[in-house]
């Protein structure tokens, strides 16, 4: 099969790779924009498509959308996104610096669908990344399959697809019918029968679960809905305009610099400030429902703190989930109808990174301050990480705030790599 050919091919129409597309078409010679293509395995663009609820907020500044910390003046704006679908009055009177998911969603997807120059193509989701054909002692390009059957070589590669849903290992043995993760919460809720959903059970203690915990709560009025963790209770976000400050793609310099272990003495600190808290608002709102619910004796909302998990089994049409208090060491039981992971995702590089390392030879997966793998010395092919450093790149590696400045430092990378002035300017520019 001949293979498509394109200069960039990025995996994932999410956050990262629009900033970065945004950015090959502000930056770069046209050459490179016409060459980018953007895959992305479901037919449209939604931000957090498993949790995109109505009432859902961005946790960051609408400032921090994909461009304005890079270039100010961009088209790509959020603002400009108001004023083009004429929001812009409304959004002000709000006056909230934290847009609805829902908006951040609409956004994303003018964006994909205002790219002038850098093409996104829906519907493809990348299954295999191989190094393509060693010619002259060096490889020059990659081969990206495709689940529609197709094959796409390429000189570079930006990974921005996200990182994988953790479910713990203990929950192995039940069908899936019966364990939804966040990322597929809004998918699969409604192809439940509500009249079959009288107990459910989420795990987690941050603000994933807690959104879960509320949306199952309101939709399943009959339900009994159990918040089971490991903490010793929901707490809100630990952060301060000071902490706050090393959210900032201007830490990204300090914190690479630092040693391994300081680097993980920061992130330990840091968790309190993401990771481990629930936004201010949605702790109150849980609270107050569940002093209602016992005011009025239907207990209809609990929390189960300090407590493992150690198996999960079918009794017949029941979950059974088997618990251990983590004070008291007791065994006991839950069971529930369904059950809600919260459990966020995993630290580790996603498995299509781990395969393509393996596949190039590199062992573990890493990347330079450019996001750039670390690849054999016979590799010319540049394969760019996003989104999955932040133990070497810092907290906000995950999040919306650095992406505008990490898509220039890619694409100033890439054209350097390719030995452009334009390159050596911008990276010189960005260093
Ligand atoms: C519920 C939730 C709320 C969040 N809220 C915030 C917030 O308020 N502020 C903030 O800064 N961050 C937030 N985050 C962090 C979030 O990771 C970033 O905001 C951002 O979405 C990261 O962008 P990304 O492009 O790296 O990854 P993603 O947003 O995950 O996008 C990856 C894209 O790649 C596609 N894809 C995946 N695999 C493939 C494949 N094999 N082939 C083709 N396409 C593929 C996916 O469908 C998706 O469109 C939140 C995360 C979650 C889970």
């Amino acid at each position: 099969m001949q293979p498509q050919e394109v200069e960039l091919l990025a995996i994932g129409a999410g956050p990262a790779n629009l900033a970065l597309g945004i950015a090959v078409e502000e930056l770069a010679p046209k050459e490179l924009a016409a060459g980018t293509l953007i895959i992305e395995q479901h037919d449209d663009t939604v931000w957090q498509r498993g949790m995109l609820l109505p009432w859902t907020q961005s946790q960051v500044s609408f400032l921090k959308d994909l461009v304005t910390l890079r270039n100010p003046r961009s088209e790509y704006s959020f603002v400009n996104y108001l004023h083009a679908t004429g929001r812009l009055d409304e959004f002000i009177n709000l006056g909230s610096f934290t847009p609805y998911r829902s908006e951040i969603s609409g956004y994303l997807q003018w964006v994909a669908s205002s790219l002038s120059e850098v093409r996104v193509e829906y519907g493809r989701r990348c299954v295999s990344i191989e190094p393509g054909p060693l010619e002259n002692g060096v490889v020059s390009r990659w081969l990206v399959r495709t689940d529609d059957g197709g094959l796409i070589s390429c000189r570079n590669l930006s990974v921005g697809a996200g990182r994988d849903p953790r479910i713990p290992g203990e929950l192995a043995g039940l069908p899936d019918e019966r364990v939804i993760h966040s990322t597929q919460y809004s998918d699969r809720v409604g192809r439940l029968d509500p009249a079959g959903i009288e107990r459910a059970v989420v795990i987690g203690g941050a603000q994933s679960a807690a959104e879960l915990l509320w949306a199952t709560y309101q939709r399943f009025p009959q339900a009994r809905c159990t918040m089971l963790m490991r903490s010793i209770g929901l707490n809100a976000y630990q952060t301060s305009k000071f902490t706050n400050e090393l959210f900032y793609s201007s830490f990204i310099d300090e914190f690479h610099a630092a040693p391994a272990e300081t680097r993980r003495q920061m992130l330990r600190e840091m968790h309190v400030t993401n990771y481990a808290g629930l936004a201010p608002n949605m702790l109150e709102t849980l609270y107050r429902e569940m002093y209602q619910e016992r005011l009025q004796g239907t207990d209809r909302l609990r929390m189960i703190t300090m407590t493992d998990i150690v198996g999960a089994r079918m009794d017949g049409d029941e979950v059974v989930l088997d618990t251990v208090d983590r004070k008291t060491g007791r065994a006991d039981e839950l069971r529930c109808d369904i059950v809600l992971l919260g459990t966020g995702f995993v630290s580790e590089m996603p498995e299509l990174v781990k395969k393509l390392a393996a596949a190039t030879g590199t062992g573990e997966a890493t990347v330079d301050r450019n996001y750039r793998m670390r690849l054999p010395r016979s590799y010319t092919a540049n394969c760019y990480l996003q989104g999955v450093n932040e133990a070497t790149h810092g907290i906000a590696d995950s999040l919306l705030s650095v992406l505008a400045v990490r898509a220039q430092d890619i694409v100033s990378d890439l054209l350097a790599r390719q030995g452009t002035a334009s390159g050596e300017a911008l990276l010189a520019n960005a260093l």
